[in-house]
């Protein structure tokens, strides 16, 4: 069987692990540069800010292909609703609907 048309899911499941494996990748980069006298050329503030970051990052993207192994992927983490696909394929790692992210952040 041939599949040419592929489930949105599998999409961002791909996307998730390409995000993963990236941000994967930037954290051991930044790390060794942290190692290093001269900090690679950034300065400390920079340096953990973006080391931060890709923590993060491998935090969520891990947690949404978590979700997705065990079947409740795009699920809003507090009012239960199913988030939209459209939303999902601009924010793949997202844990809230819209209306849910906006109460949250006000
Ligand atoms: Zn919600």
């Amino acid at each position: 069987m041939t599949r040419t048309v592929r489930d949105p899911i599998e999409l961002l499941r791909d996307r998730l692990e390409e995000q993963f494996q990236l941000n994967t990748d930037l954290l051991s980069e930044f790390t060794v540069c942290s190692r290093q006298p001269d900090r690679g050329g950034y300065d400390r503030d920079t340096l953990a800010a973006l080391i931060a970051s890709c923590r993060q990052a491998i935090a969520d993207t891990a947690q949404a292909l978590r979700h997705m192994a065990e079947g409740d992927y795009g699920i809003c983490e507090r009012c239960g609703d199913r988030i939209p696909i459209e939303r999902l394929q601009i924010l793949p790692d997202t844990r809230f609907c819209v209306s849910c992210q906006w109460t949250r952040t006000i």
